[in-house]
């Protein structure tokens, strides 16, 4: 069976520590290590302040079973002067298994694939560099993706937070039909954009630029009506059909630099009180398909809508998402995800769950 272990350390002569396990791990009869990850420094995960890490991973070949592995690398932590006092403290050496094969292990001692791996780019960096093809048997995504998913952040689920999913794309994406299965699927509520509300939608859209301040602001002020911290519960599941983050997209496209200063001042203090995403899903099709679905949908402020608009926030939220860090982001080109396949979304509700905390 091919394992692929995980080495951290942050007390003591960490790189030694490090090479010591892998040394003590390989002389084991069942083991060998055909492949071991460079050594890197991260910084702690979560509250406890304490001195940086060093991480790897290695590849594992054993005809040992997944239980007995752990017993194996638990021997190893006390050879090597483990002790265990603060969850997620400083530690001499912590060797987890990631993978055992495709096996999925839950049991109170082991969970095999690693219950945060997916969450943590000092463990997917290290795997890609050793095993990028490897798919994660829960997910069923390779290591690449899930890489790519996190921007280089480490994350962990934070149940005290609300659960707030945001979906992101342009215009005529499908967001909304998106959060309409996601919801059903994960049977939590679904945020709308509250556009049908604001009542300068038709003007701005006819080219009133005098109007544009208030039909932005009128957007700030519903977004903090609707995904404020104080509006969620901590630890209850959202969905919301876009991401805060669009309004400085439309902002810079649709106001004057007179209006930006005013609107910057309102965004600044708007901005504090809205609940980061715990996850976001971007949704990416081609600005002449989304077009086609706008014209399709028919609603009248939207009928003057040019591709080439279309274009230039497509470039906008490609830039966004390029440099997107605050949580972990799921995209999806619907060239291979149909938000109206019930299979499709099934699927992606089941990812889902591995991200946000659920009762
Ligand atoms: P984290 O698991 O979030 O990285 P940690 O490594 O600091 O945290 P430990 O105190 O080292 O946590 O381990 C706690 C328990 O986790 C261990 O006693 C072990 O039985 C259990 N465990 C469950 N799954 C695994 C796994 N895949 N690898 C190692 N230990 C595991
Ligand atoms: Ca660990
Ligand atoms: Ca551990």
């Amino acid at each position: 069976m091919t394992a692929y272990i995980a080495f951290g350390s942050n007390v003591g002569d960490s790189a030694e520590l490090v090479k010591s396990a892998l040394k003590e791990l390989g002389n084991l009869e069942e083991i060998t290590v055909p492949a071991v990850s460079e050594f890197i420094k991260t910084k702690p995960l979560g509250e406890v302040d304490q001195p940086q890490f060093l991480n790897a991973v290695a590849k594992v070949e054993t005809s040992i079973g997944a239980e007995k592995l752990l017993k194996c690398t638990q021997q190893i932590e006390r050879l090597l002067g483990r002790e265990r006092h603060q969850k997620w403290g400083p530690r001499t050496i912590d060797i987890d298994i990631l993978l055992y094969g495709d096996e999925i292990v839950d049991t109170p001692k082991l969970t095999v694939p690693h219950s945060q791996m997916h969450l943590r780019s000092f463990v997917l960096t290290p795997m890609c560099e050793i095993g990028v093809e490897v798919v994660h048997p829960v997910l069923r995504q390779p290591m690449s993706v899930l890489a790519k998913r996190l921007g280089g952040g480490d994350f962990y689920i934070d149940k005290n937070k609300p659960q707030l999913i945001s979906i992101a794309g342009i215009i005529g994406v499908g967001k909304t039909t998106l959060g309409q299965g996601l919801s059903k699927a994960l049977g939590c509520g679904l945020i709308c954009e509250a556009y049908d509300d604001n009542p300068y939608m038709d003007a701005a859209y006819a080219g009133k630029q005098d109007i544009a301040l208030d039909w932005q602001l009128y957007f700030l002020i519903s977004r903090l009506k609707q995904i404020s911290k104080d509006h969620l519960e901590s630890g209850g599941l959202y969905i919301s059909d876009y991401v805060f983050d669009k309004e400085q997209i439309y902002a810079n496209k649709v106001l004057t630099s007179e209006q930006q200063k005013v609107y910057q001042e309102d965004y600044a203090r708007v901005e504090p009180k809205i609940a980061d995403p715990v996850l976001a899903i971007y949704l990416k099709d081609t600005p002449a398909a989304c077009l086609e679905r706008i014209k399709k949908r028919n609603r009248a402020y939207e009928q003057q809508i040019e591709v080439g608009q279309l274009e230039g926030y497509f470039d906008d939220y490609e830039k966004l998402f390029a440099k997107w860090n605050k949580c972990p982001a799921i995209t999806l080109d619907v060239e291979k995800f149909n938000c109206l396949d019930e299979k499709d979304v099934c699927r992606l509700a089941d990812e889902t769950r591995s991200y946000v905390w659920t009762s």
